[in-house]
């Protein structure tokens, strides 16, 4: 039986290699840039390439055929496309880039139904025009232009004077107006429900990122979140609290007292941290806070305050009455003592806290 020989399909890390190098030479380096300004400038980009592609090719046959201004516009508009390419990777600016990818093909393509183009086939090149103009200037902006820019082919195809074009014959002027009609509502229903979808998938997505992120006890951050967020400071003060004898809590009062009582504590800490601060609980009946732009005393200070807040507050839960305290471990964190170093730090801070009585708070 003869060898079956199948070419291997490609494996995922090769094809991320090779979409990376496509995302690079249309967008440059994307690196720290949102993923929706990435997207934006690929895409114009590409549309940018196949401009270039349609319009050079065009300009030369033109030259060709000795149609020295048509030559000259087509070729004119690669070479805008091809500098907008570079502009767009340097930029990343694709507001303005936009404007210079539909704004040049507005006029081209009336340029191309005014003189008739190769032959009179001009014409041909108007049904890209609706999709490009919603993709950049979104559904309402985009119809409006599209509005005028229908105006304009009106303007041509039925006065004299000035404005009136090539001869197309009258029945082929009036199906190039409907059929342009139809494809821009096709595109327009194409947007609308794709921006919707979009909006729907943004907000869902920052739905999900924010339950990822947040403890649904207290409102705080949760561990994942406060670790994120920590991972983008490079100083900071960790306040790491632990509450003395929760487990006695919850067995005089019951667990929703103590359900009760850590979500008291967060409104607490939430009232005395700085706005800057940063508050998370970091497990079972654990939190941890960070405060930034502060001495290693005014640290110290704050989670004192924290710790004296709670301390004088009066617990209330289905008319039993408590207290409850914190015991504190203060650690920083900068260049030299990492994110991870300093937790371990303010934790073991906090265990002495713990040895020495609770209620209280260490730091180094
Ligand atoms: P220590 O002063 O040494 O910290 O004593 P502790 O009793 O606070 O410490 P321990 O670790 O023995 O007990 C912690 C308790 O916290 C046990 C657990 O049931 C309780 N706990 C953890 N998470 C929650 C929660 O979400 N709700 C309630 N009600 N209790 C919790
Ligand atoms: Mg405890
Ligand atoms: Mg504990």
């Amino acid at each position: 039986m003869a060898k079956e020989y199948r070419e291997k399909p490609p494996s995922s890390s090769n094809m991320r290699a090779q979409l990376s190098r496509i995302i690079y030479f249309y967008a440059g380096d994307v690196k720290g840039k949102p993923d929706d300004d990435v997207r934006r400038v690929l895409i114009i980009n590409l549309f940018a390439s196949v401009g270039i592609l349609f319009t050079l090719p065009l300009g030369i046959v033109a030259l060709l055929q000795q149609k020295l201004l048509l030559g000259a516009v087509l070729i004119a508009t690669a070479f805008l496309y091809m500098i907008n390419h570079v502009y767009l990777r340097h930029t990343h600016n694709h507001k303005i880039s936009g404007h210079f990818v539909i704004y040049p093909l507005y006029a081209l393509i009336l340029y191309l139904i005014y003189s008739g183009g190769v032959n009179g086939t001009g014409h041909v090149w108007l049904f890209c025009v609706p999709a490009v103009a919603l993709f950049l200037h979104g559904l309402k902006k985009g119809l409006i232009e599209l509005a005028i820019f229908t105006g304009l082919l009106v303007l041509m195809f039925y006065t004299d004077g000035p404005f009136s074009s090539y001869d197309y014959p009258p029945s082929f002027r009036s199906r190039i107006l409907f059929a342009f009609a139809v494809v821009v509502f096709l595109s327009g229903i194409y947007e609308f429900s794709m921006s919707h979808f979009n909006h729907e998938l943004k907000v869902t997505s920052a739905k999900l990122k924010l339950m990822a992120n947040t403890d649904m006890l207290t409102n705080l951050f949760n561990r994942r979140g406060m670790y994120q967020e920590l991972e983008k400071c490079p100083k900071a003060y960790l306040l790491l609290a632990d509450v003395d004898f929760f487990k006695r809590v919850n067995d005089e009062y019951g667990h929703d007292a103590g359900d009760y009582s850590l979500k008291a504590i967060a409104e607490i800490v939430k009232a005395e941290l700085p706005d800057s601060a940063l508050a998370s609980r970091w497990g079972g009946e654990e939190f941890l806070f960070a405060v930034f732009d502060v001495t290693k005393q005014q640290a110290f200070n704050i989670a004192e305050a924290l710790r004296e807040a709670v301390a004088q507050h009066e617990f209330c839960y289905q008319d039993q009455r408590f207290h409850v305290t914190l015991s504190f471990g203060v650690a920083g964190m900068d260049n030299k003592i990492s994110l991870r170093e300093a937790i371990s730090l303010a934790d073991s801070r906090l265990y002495s806290a713990k040895r020495a009585g609770r209620n209280q708070t260490r730091h180094g």
